[in-house]
């Protein structure tokens, strides 16, 4: 028996190690390194992730899949895929590829999205294609005014009387994928007369042709530009959106009539997933660094012997992977937690997750740096780059203030109920 089967299935572990192979076959790693020096947007990459059968693990067999010889789809997918997987994939991609990772990533918050409140005509017509990776998917929560405040959203969606389609306008930023994707998640209000909890709903927007930054956008829908996010991340996309009465079809209101004012419900439902998926890739996309730590500290000579013989080395590496190794372990137990579907809240769980996750990467990257000297603020390693992808990690997908915000009053509502139960 493996070490890790005492974590995973024999099934996750198979998951795991043909995808690694097949991404040490396509050299990820390569890949990026070229996106780093020629900066584009590794698509075809992915679609070649989606052909091979390795995208959205989390749909069940229905939406499609490569059936291997004799077996069963990859992902377990067999009655219905599970989170897991998906967190397996973050974490790998993040691992081999970081910008390929962040393709993946808001897609998967985007399926999984819609596998969970899409009507059955809306799973049919969207997910067979972001299972093959032809559709990437974007999630437009975050606007000017409504950043941590979520419920501060005015994007507007008024269903026009005559034709029965929805005119949307406001404007979406920091939008992971936004200028690139195929299909947004839009949040937006849909009754402005009461508390935007019980008034907002989602619309599946497919950005027409034209939509790139400086190109206009189609009618109604425009890229406002790219964000340079710290220097830049060659790769990955981060854009501000603007929609000015955009004809959005009733058909595309997530869940249709359920989904109308239900889009608080949605959205929290929806970060608790993100949230434990992007927590995997930054696991994923700490370890190569960590890696890299280990392998200068016990090449690298100063007063006749390794470093890694100083502890005051070596101990910030072993510091580094027992916080990475707590958030990875935290990782799969909110992702469990997900797929008992046994209607546990895993809030709590998934704000932890991202949280550990981010501050861990951190600090492997911030030793990192440290450990290789003035080679890990040159260019001539990633090291560098490490530090501000894990820096920046600390703000999407909530805020870690707002993470330990969850944390607390999570801890005090259990509390409260301890109370309410020893009083009865
Ligand atoms: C790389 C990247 C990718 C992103 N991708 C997406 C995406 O795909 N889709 C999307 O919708 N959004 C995305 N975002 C937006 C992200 O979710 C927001 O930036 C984040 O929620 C914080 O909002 P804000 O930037 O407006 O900061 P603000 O909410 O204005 O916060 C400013 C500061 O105040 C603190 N603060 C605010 N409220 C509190 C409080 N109650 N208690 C303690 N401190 C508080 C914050 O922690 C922060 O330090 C992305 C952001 C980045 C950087």
């Amino acid at each position: 028996m493996k070490k890790e089967e005492v974590l995973f299935s024999a099934e996750e572990c198979e998951f795991r190690a043909e995808l690694r192979d097949f991404l040490e076959r396509e050299d990820a790693k390569g890949a990026e390194r070229e996106i780093f020096e020629q900066d584009f947007y590794p698509r075809e990459l992915y679609e070649r992730l989606g052909k091979a059968g390795f995208l959205a693990p989390v749909l069940p067999a229905e939406f499609g899949g490569k059936e291997e010889e004799g077996g069963s789809k990859r992902g377990g997918s067999e009655g219905g895929g599970k989170l897991v997987y998906e967190a397996v994939l973050a974490e790998e991609l993040g691992a081999a590829c970081v910008p390929l990772a962040w393709i993946h990533s808001t897609s998967s918050y985007a399926y999984a999205t819609i596998l969970r409140y899409g009507s059955e005509e809306q799973k049919r017509r969207f997910l067979p294609a972001m299972k093959r990776g032809e559709k990437v998917g974007a999630v437009a929560i975050t606007e000017p005014e409504a950043g941590s405040d979520v419920m501060r959203i005015q994007t507007r969606a008024e269903l026009r009387a005559r034709g029965g389609e929805f005119l949307l306008s406001g404007e979406k930023r920091n939008i992971t994928n936004g200028s690139q994707a195929d299909l947004l998640l839009v949040w937006a209000v849909t009754n402005p007369e009461v508390d935007p909890a019980r008034g907002l709903s989602v619309f599946i927007v497919e950005p027409g042709e034209g939509g790139g930054p400086g190109e206009g956008g189609g009618e109604g829908f425009e890229v406002v530009e790219d964000f340079k996010l710290l220097g830049g991340f060659p790769g990955t996309v981060n854009s501000r959106l603007r929609f000015d009465e955009l004809s959005v079809p009733r058909g595309n209101l997530l869940g249709e009539e359920s989904g109308e004012n239900a889009g608080a419900r949605i959205l929290f439902d929806e970060l608790t997933v993100e949230r434990v998926l992007y927590a995997a890739m930054l696991v994923g996309e700490a370890r190569p660094v960590l890696e890299l730590a280990a392998d200068y500290s016990a090449e690298r000579e100063q007063f006749g012997t390794q470093i890694s013989r100083f502890e005051a080395v070596s101990f910030k590496i072993a510091d580094a992977a027992a916080k990475l190794e707590a958030a990875k372990l935290m990782i799969f137990y909110t992702a469990r937690l997900l797929d008992a579907d046994a209607g546990f809240s895993a809030e709590k769980e998934s704000a932890i997750s991202k949280l550990l996750a981010s501050e861990a990467f951190y600090e492997v990257a911030h030793s990192t740096l440290q450990i290789l000297g003035s080679r890990g603020v040159s260019d001539e390693y990633p090291a560098e780059w490490a530090f501000r992808m894990a820096r920046l990690s600390m703000i999407p997908a909530g805020t870690n203030e707002i993470m330990r915000f969850i944390v607390q009053r999570e801890i005090y509502k259990e509390r409260k109920e301890r109370k309410r139960k020893t009083k009865t």
